[in-house]
């Protein structure tokens, strides 16, 4: 077994982007917008800050108060729209109930969209002609490539069809020639599926939703769930432990996707200013 090394694969990319971003003098920027006192979200905003910094970009935080209304955050986003110090712009998710999220997300201006969340880029990831990569499951992509973990004619099952990771994961995969399944919680027979997976993705956000009995013998499984166990700790959704012992390559939780997230938020970002400041 092969344990995919997130935390190495992201530095070489970031190490990438900083190199870049040096000897060219550029000055990308990225602002993160953050509602209400959410401690995961907290750790995110955290880490995408010190990525900008590690990358040599500029960032700017705006924590606002969990009684944010619709229009003032509407209002920043808009400034920020026209501040042409900032190429991205990403107001971390899940906000506040009183907030719409579809609403804020549609606010920002695509040129600005590095999380790649308005309707127009999924849209644009379906077919396959893209500006901004899908953060997450692009960097599943990435594992998959410097691992050498040929995707082409194999049975691919993602568990999970949200629009931010499970959809777009299917399409990068299809994308890439994979035979793609996408299982939700409405699959019968999820087991059944996964064990006649070649790569498992999950991306559920519940402990223990993939088990050892769901694993074919020598198969690729890419954790993306983040969960906190009754320590408080992280954990993925794979039983990591047992898993292990079938899987050819297994990604560990945390270390494993989640840095690839930020990494692909950084070449995002990048893109984003060479687009608007017109650079090839
Ligand atoms: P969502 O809650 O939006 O989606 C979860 C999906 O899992 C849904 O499609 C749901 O099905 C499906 N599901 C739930 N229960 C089951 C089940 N018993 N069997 C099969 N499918 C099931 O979550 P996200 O896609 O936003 O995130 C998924 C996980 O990934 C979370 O843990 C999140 O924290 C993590 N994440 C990690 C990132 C990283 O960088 N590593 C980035 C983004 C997210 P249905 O549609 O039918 O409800």
């Amino acid at each position: 077994m092969t344990l995919i090394d997130g935390k190495t694969v992201a530095a070489a990319v970031k190490d990438r982007i900083a190199e870049e971003v040096k000897e060219n003098g550029y000055t990308p920027g990225l602002a993160v917008i953050i509602v209400g006192n959410d401690p995961a979200s907290r750790v995110y905003v955290n880490n995408k800050k010190k990525a900008c910094e590690y990358c040599g970009f500029h960032s700017e935080e705006y924590a606002l108060a969990e009684n944010t209304t619709q229009g003032e955050l509407i209002a920043l986003i808009e400034k920020l729209n026209c501040d042409e110090k900032i190429d991205g712009i990403l107001c971390q998710l899940p906000l506040p109930k009183h907030l719409d999220e579809k609403a804020v997300i549609e606010a920002i201006s695509p040129a600005k969209d590095v999380d790649a969340f308005c309707e127009a880029d999924v849209g644009k990831v379906m077919i396959g002609n893209y500006t901004f990569s899908p953060c997450t499951p692009a960097g599943v992509m990435e594992l998959l490539k410097f691992y050498n973990i040929d995707v082409s004619g194999k049975n691919a099952v993602v568990i999970g069809r949200s629009n931010i990771v499970g959809k777009p994961m299917a399409m990068l995969l299809l994308h890439a020639n994979a035979t793609v399944t996408i299982c939700h919680s409405k699959t019968q027979n999820l087991k059944e599926i996964c064990r006649g997976a070649d790569i498992v993705v999950s991306a559920v956000g519940r402990i223990g939703a993939v088990t050892a009995d769901m694993v074919k013998e020598g198969a690729v499984v890419i954790d993306v769930g983040i969960n906190r166990n009754a320590e408080g700790k992280l954990q993925g959704d794979v039983d990591f432990e047992n898993v292990k012992e079938k899987a050819s390559f297994i990604t560990p939780v945390p270390g494993g996707v989640g840095p690839m997230t930020i990494a692909v938020l950084m070449q995002n970002t990048l893109k984003a200013y060479k687009s608007n400041k017109k650079i090839k």
